[in-house]
This record gives C-alpha cells, sequence and structure tokens, in this order.
C-alpha cells in the first residue's frame, strides 16, 4: 500500500488534533457526514491507587464525541479501554488511564 511521506501523526491527530489517538475506522453515513473511529495509541497506564502500570484491557468504552472541530459532518467515536490492576493486593479493581482521557475541546463545558 502506498503511504505518502510527510508527518508522521497519525490521522487522528492530524484531522482531529487528537494526539496520542489513531483511526480504527471510518464510514459514510447513509444520510451523509462520516462516523470516524479512534481508540488511544498507548493503553498501558499506572493504577491512580498504587501506581502498578497495567496494559490488561477489562472492556472497552465507547464515548460519542460531538464537539471534535472539524468542517464538516462528522461524528467521532472513541473507543476508551478500561484496564485491570496488575496489583493484586490493590482495592481498585478497573480503571481508565489518564493517558485515553480526551482533551476538552472549545465546546467542552464544565460538569
Ligand atoms: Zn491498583
Amino acid at each position: 500500500m502506498f503511504e505518502p511521506k510527510g508527518s508522521r501523526r497519525d490521522a487522528a491527530s492530524v484531522i482531529f488534533n487528537l494526539p496520542g489517538y489513531r483511526v480504527i475506522g471510518a464510514v459514510d453515513l447513509p444520510l451523509g457526514g462520516r462516523r470516524v473511529k479512534v481508540a488511544p495509541v498507548d493503553l498501558a497506564d499506572g493504577c491512580p491507587v498504587c501506581g502498578v502500570v497495567s496494559g490488561r484491557v477489562h472492556a472497552w468504552v465507547v464515548q460519542r464525541v460531538r464537539d471534535v472541530p472539524y468542517a464538516g459532518q462528522v461524528e467521532v467515536l472513541v473507543r476508551k479501554p478500561r484496564l485491570v490492576c496488575a496489583e493484586p493486593a490493590c482495592p481498585r479493581r478497573t480503571f481508565t488511564p489518564a493517558s485515553s482521557q480526551l482533551p476538552p475541546g472549545p465546546g467542552a463545558r464544565p460538569g
């Protein structure tokens, strides 16, 4: 497959300014517009309670993002991991990596 040389950034950061994410799928919607799925590149993160780094995915959560700045009608689905803590004695069984939190967009409201 031909890959143009140039920016080494992933499509997700180039198109949506979402560094740390990669595009895992994109489809044209029947009524117009597009739906793009992105997921974090690096899944492993430290548990917020015990600090032990884990990359074991417990479940995936899909979050729809509306306020992605992009010229055109596009719906972005973010696939976020929920990790299992690698420390058996830790009271926190699962956690969402901080790295998979989306940066707040310009239209984001507190709360
Ligand atoms: Zn832990």
